[in-house]
């Protein structure tokens, strides 16, 4: 038999046997899968933990990208899901790999932008690593609090909640959204007090295959109206469906509460569908006409 490689098994085949085996102790609430891992260190709040990695030639590239874009990115990313499990990012330490022939004004372009974006979300830099490798590799690890009844978590869409999402979606790499997106940390909190989500996650990897997380974790599945989908600038249907980096949040409310939403001036949130009891992702375009659709998103490998 042919050895198995990540190819075979996919990002999340292998997230998924990671976490069978993981290690854990008391005072983990949430593990492996959801957008952070939450803790509980005794206190009023939940502690967040969560991780990103961005490497050259993966997930940017010099020649698309300024310096101070890709250091934001790299803690951009994080932030998100931070916001996505309700939170607060609070502090953050960086690895990097680079090359030995980089220039140290590119490296402090990438800290330059980093360190704007964790001022503007009061996230402080308390420590780090560095070592040579063949490309660059900044990973960012970042801790958030949330209180902890207001943690929301992928699991919890319930039958009958409105699906809604922050903005727009599909086409981010030509836009240029993945490399300045704002994080929805201010929108989540929003989200809290005036109309509590049942579950979130941040589209990273397209509308149908973050939305699956939603599904298959809360054991339901949905009714998609296409026509209501925000698309990006010149995005297709397809591409807010399946390509990634949006970093928008998508999540579930009760219907009593989305007429809250629908009204919010603070804030746009876009009605996209329902939570349907029938399990699977549905689409209805604008004659009515329904299929199924694979909640299959951008993959890594
Ligand atoms: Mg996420």
């Amino acid at each position: 038999m042919a050895i198995q490689t990540l190819a075979d098994i996919g990002e999340f085949g292998f997230i998924d046997r990671i976490a069978a085996r993981a290690h854990t102790e008391e005072g983990v609430i949430k593990g492996v899968g959801d957008d952070a891992a939450v803790l509980d260190c005794g206190g009023k709040d939940y502690l967040l933990y969560t991780t990103d990695m961005l490497i050259e030639g993966v997930h940017f590239l010099r020649t698309i990208m300024a310096p101070q874009e890709i250091g934001r990115k790299a803690l951009a990313c994080s932030i998100s899901d931070i916001a996505a499990m309700g939170g607060i990012p609070t502090y953050a330490v960086v690895s990097t790999g680079a090359p030995y022939n980089t220039s140290r004004s590119f490296l402090e372009d990438i800290g330059q932008g980093f360190n704007d974006l964790a001022k503007e979300y009061h996230v402080s830099l308390v420590g780090g690593d560095m070592t040579r490798s063949n490309r660059l590799i900044i990973n960012v690890a970042l801790l958030g609090k949330v209180k902890k009844d207001q943690v929301i978590y992928r699991a919890g869409a319930k039958k009958g909640d409105c699906i809604f999402v922050t903005g727009s979606l599909g086409n981010s790499f030509k836009n240029r959204k993945h490399a300045c997106f704002t994080p929805r940390v201010n929108e989540a909190q929003y989200l809290l007090e005036h109309a509590r989500p049942n579950a979130m996650i941040d589209v990273s990897d397209g509308l149908a295959g973050d939305l699956g997380h939603i599904l298959e974790q809360s054991g339901f599945g949905a009714v998609i109206r296409t026509t209501d989908i925000p698309l990006a600038k010149d995005a297709s249907l397809d591409q807010a469906l399946h390509d990634g980096e949006d970093f928008e949040l998508l999540f579930t409310v009760p219907a009593q509460k989305a007429d809250a939403l629908r009204r919010c001036k603070k804030y746009r949130f876009f009605e996209i569908g329902t939570i349907c009891s029938k399990p699977g992702m549905f689409l209805v375009d604008e004659k009515g006409r329904k299929r199924q659709i694979e909640p299959k998103g951008f993959e890594h490998f």
